[in-house]
């Protein structure tokens, strides 16, 4: 397939942010793309090479791609410099001087989608001395065949700086309507995505097969399935309101969600964001195969740091000490975990997701070992408001941070945050009733101690329907020295000169970031706003939702993706409920 129709589609993607005309253009773009390319497309068109899980990184530096570009067309290094600077964006830059220069030369051959993204992969691939020059090479060769406006996207999806706004949501929408007439289908391919994490695959299946390839869509082992999520409640009353009678009742243990597969002595671990992280954790891989007893298996556990001496839970931060790529035999004797089950989704080549909560649990208990490093989440059987209190009790003087409160007779329903599990947080018992998991947009210098450091940052709700982050607060408290330092560090080389078109900000900002750091802030109240964007009109006209004296909480969520932060959703309903008790209050 011809490269010049993927850029042309991409130039008309990028005119806009509406989620039906994205659609629209992804429904005709589809339509042209034979089966054995359409997986490629879908990854590329989210600037990526595979399905994150893969971990499959392009990166390819300015300063390289600069003196490609200028290799492949004679162009002098400054002259590609200086349009860059006035452009902010080096694929846009280079179609410019690109298009100033071939208006005297020929393009030798068209470039195809395969070629194109084959270089690519070959360029990802590239590691050791000599990959500088190797990856120029390819590089300039392609730009060599390429126009101007191809030139553009290949160098935008070297650099990372592709951003068509497409989400997942929208890439299924357009598949479900160019491969079959019944919108309902679109749901079958959900679960298809759901069980898989791998969007290409999916693209190409009902491509390949239609609709009955995607019905018979099965659980690969070391394919991260995409976790099932909790709806919260504020108190025990609230969740027997919810569950009736008999339900289980699980520790909320404060680690990190590990999924993991394991067949033999393989194991490969994916975080609730599904990325690839077993290297943190060698111990968990050395021992989990040891206490199973089946062929092959997919776990779902908590990795909870421990204090040896007294076997007490630590919470969540002591995990970062492990996010390290060097020395980590030191993390491992330094900061000793625990591998804390709930959960189990395939067993022996078949899927457990439709089994009940209740089989899995008994399932999990036959089938995988308790030793001294690996356990089950102590779980009971509960009737009443009596029987949930007991166990908050235990949980909390564990060190854990609450419950979670599970349906005995529901399936894992795989990538969906549904109402059959309900998290019941001890925090949620003050102040605005809960936390919220941020995004932050933007930073402002910080001043006395805080200079060379952001001193406070933007921060943004995900709007769903938009797929766009939302401003609701600046946040300038909360911070320590230390995680002032380690934000920055996380931050800055997310720097922009752009602001990220999924961003919906009024407010003026320092520097801007792209989108993809979660932190978790509490504040006093939510008021009506009129410069942030947080459910703008949803409550009053010209008006969005904004938090007041709103605070770091100390958690940098690594392991949330932006998708999964506060929706605008979660927070109107957290304004009416603070009305609704203002309401009650008053009536006392
Ligand atoms: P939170 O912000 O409360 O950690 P979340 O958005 O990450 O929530 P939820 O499904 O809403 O995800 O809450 C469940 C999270 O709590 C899981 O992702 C997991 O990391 C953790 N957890 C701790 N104990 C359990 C348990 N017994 N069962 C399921 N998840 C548990």
């Amino acid at each position: 397939m011809e490269f010049a129709i993927l850029s042309d589609s991409f130039n008309k993607m990028e005119t806009t942010r509406k989620r039906l005309e994205l659609t629209q253009f992804l429904v005709e773009l589809f339509q042209n793309t034979p089966n054995e390319v359409i997986s490629k497309i879908v990854y590329l068109l989210q600037g990526k090479l595979r399905p994150d899980f893969e971990g499959i990184e392009l990166g390819v530096a300015e300063k390289l791609a600069i003196r490609a570009i200028s290799k492949s067309s004679g162009i002098p290094i400054k002259k590609i410099e200086e349009e860059y600077r006035i452009e902010g964006d080096l694929g846009h830059a280079a179609s410019i001087v690109l298009k100033q220069k071939t208006q005297t030369t020929f393009l030798v051959e068209d470039i195809t989608v395969e070629r194109v993204y084959e270089t690519l992969f070959k360029i990802a691939r590239l590691e050791g001395a000599r990959s500088q020059d190797m990856k120029m090479k390819y590089i300039s060769s392609l730009l060599n065949d390429a126009s101007p406006l191809e030139a553009k996207f290949i160098l935008k999806i070297l650099l990372g700086t592709l951003r068509l706004g497409v989400a997942e949501n929208t890439v299924m929408d357009a598949l479900a309507i160019t491969f079959s007439e019944n919108k309902e289908n679109r749901k079958i391919l959900q679960h298809a995505y759901n069980v898989s994490s791998d969007l290409g695959k999916v693209a190409e299946t009902i491509s390949r097969k239609g609709l009955k390839g995607i019905e018979e869509f099965e659980i690969t082992l070391f394919n991260p399935i995409r976790p099932m999520l909790a709806d919260r409640v504020k108190s025990e009353e609230e969740a027997i309101e919810k569950f009736g009678d008999e339900f289980a009742a699980e520790y909320k243990l404060d680690g990190e969600r590990v999924q993991l597969h394991i067949e033999g002595d393989k194991v490969i671990l994916f975080s609730r964001s599904l990325e690839n992280i077993s290297s943190y954790y060698p111990d968990i891989i050395e021992k989990i195969p040891k206490t199973i007893r089946a062929d092959n298996i997919i776990l779902e556990a908590e990795a909870v740091a421990i204090n040896e001496n007294t076997g007490e839970f630590l919470p969540f931060q002591e995990l970062m000490h492990r996010r390290r790529k060097y020395k980590i035999e030191k993390a491992v004797t330094q900061y000793p975990i625990t591998v804390n089950l709930f959960d189990v989704l395939y067993c022996n080549g078949k899927s457990c997701l439709d089994m009940d909560y209740k089989d899995r649990r008994s399932k999990l208990e036959k089938i995988v070992i308790e030793d001294n490093f690996v356990k089950y989440i102590p779980m009971a059987i509960v009737k009443n408001v009596n029987e949930v209190e007991d166990v908050m009790e235990n949980s909390i003087n564990a060190g854990s941070e609450g419950l979670m409160l599970k349906m005995l007779d529901k399936p894992y329903q795989a990538g969906s945050r549904g109402s059959h599990w309900l998290k019941l947080k001890r925090e949620y018992q003050n102040e605005l009733g809960d936390s919220l998991d941020l995004v932050v947009i933007g930073g402002y210098f910080g001043k006395g101690r805080r200079t060379g450091n952001y001193g406070t940052l933007l921060l943004a709700t995900y709007d769903e329907d938009e797929d766009k982050f939302t401003s609701i607060c600046k946040v300038g408290t909360g911070f320590t020295d230390e995680s002032l330092d380690q934000l920055y560090q996380i931050l800055n080389p997310k720097v922009t000169i752009k602001k990220n078109p999924r961003i919906d900000s009024e407010m003026e900002a320092d520097v801007w970031f792209d989108p993809e750091l979660v932190i978790e802030v509490v504040a006093s109240e939510i008021t009506l706003s009129p410069i942030h964007k947080a459910a703008k009109d949803k409550i009053r006209k010209d008006a969005g939702l904004a938090l007041r004296f709103p605070k770091f909480t100390g958690k940098i969520r690594i392991e949330k993706i932006v998708e999964d932060a506060s929706t605008n959703e979660e927070v109107i309903t957290l304004f009416k409920g603070q009305k609704k008790v203002a309401h009650d209050k008053s009536l006392i």
